[in-house]
């Protein structure tokens, strides 16, 4: 296991990491009663400053995870983001890391409890996590046999732990196959997205990708990555149902989200995806997407937040 962050940020306060425990008898423990954010923070060498990505727009996620969750989240924005950035501080990062705000149901008895029966938590753990090498070479995917969370019963769109559950089931069936990360279906036969990450397709020209009603997390990675094909490459981007076969016969694919970052699928099903390397527009999304989070592109700069500056500034 890599290193673990020096603390965490735990019901209002940093906590050593290994004091960082809350008790077996919680609704989080015990039925993944959560919602949680995996937000990144970038190293730029030449800044030598960390950005994080996008952070409002997460924060908005996750309250919206959370009143869906009849969940009523204990502090402000302003809170989150104070709490976000004096963590990362207290922990001295200087590398690309990602950080995980989390909100959740504490000390409850029965499962029908009200919410306002039960204590709400909030607590934040930062990780070290650089990007992966696997980008340059790309994986080799496999339709899961698992069907992804129904709005019907657990929706996708709310990013919490027990909905982890059905992506870890994929994930693990795709090892056992010695497969990359899988794509799962949606109930009705579409394609929904990956298990932490969503899909994207060139086709004719095109990058499609599944609408937010197909069962799929609304990815803020899918966000940048539409608004940069549009802006920067000029390309038409279509938001529709995704058949199965389509991946077949795609020119390109790929998944993205915030830890895959922008990750090419070289084949699924092992049916090779254009000549079964990593393709052209893939490529250029992911040099775009890679030099936007570093503060690398002006326009770009309003999504990031510096942490060590904002520190310089307020001190
Ligand atoms: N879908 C799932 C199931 C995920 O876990 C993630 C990662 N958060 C994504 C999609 C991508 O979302 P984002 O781009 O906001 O990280």
């Amino acid at each position: 296991m890599s290193k673990t962050a020096d603390y965490a940020w735990l019901d209002g306060k940093l906590v050593p990491w290994a004091n960082a425990t809350m008790h077996i008898s919680t609704e989080c423990v015990l039925r993944g009663e959560n919602v949680f954010e995996g937000i990144r923070a970038y190293w730029n060498e030449d800044h030598q400053e960390l950005y994080t990505f996008r952070h409002a727009d997460h924060i908005a996620r996750l309250r919206q995870g959370a009143r869906i969750m009849r969940m009523t989240i204990p502090y402000s924005d302003a809170e989150i983001e104070a709490a976000s950035l004096e963590l990362i501080r207290a922990c001295n990062y200087r590398e690309t890391i990602h950080y995980r705000p989390v909100v959740y149901f504490a000390e409850g008895e029965l499962t029908h409890y009200l919410p306002s029966e039960i204590r709400t938590g909030f607590f934040i753990l930062a990780f070290s996590m650089p990007s992966k090498k696997v980008q340059e070479t790309g994986v080799k995917s496999a339709i899961s046999t698992w069907r992804r969370n129904s709005d019907l019963s657990s929706p996708s769109r709310i990013k919490s732990g027990a909905n982890y559950h059905n992506s870890r089931l994929a994930y693990i069936e795709a090892r056992m196959n010695g497969m990359g990360p899988p794509v799962m279906l949606n109930a009705a036969g579409k394609v929904a997205e990956g298990p932490g990450a969503c899909v994207m397709i060139v086709r004719h020209g095109k990058l499609i990708t599944p609408p937010v009603t197909a069962d799929i997390l609304e990815s803020i990675t899918r966000e940048t990555l539409m608004e940069l094909a549009r802006e920067e490459l000029g390309m038409e981007v279509v938001e529709r149902d995704v058949d199965r076969s389509e991946l077949y016969v795609a020119d390109e694919a790929f998944f993205c989200g915030s830890g895959a970052e922008v990750l090419p699928m070289v084949s699924i099903d092992h049916y090779d995806i254009g000549d079964g390397t990593p393709g052209a527009v893939t490529r250029k999304l992911q040099q775009l997407y890679n030099d936007a989070v570093r503060g690398r592109i002006e326009k770009y700069r309003p999504w990031l937040t510096p942490v060590w500056r904002g520190n310089a500034a307020k001190a």
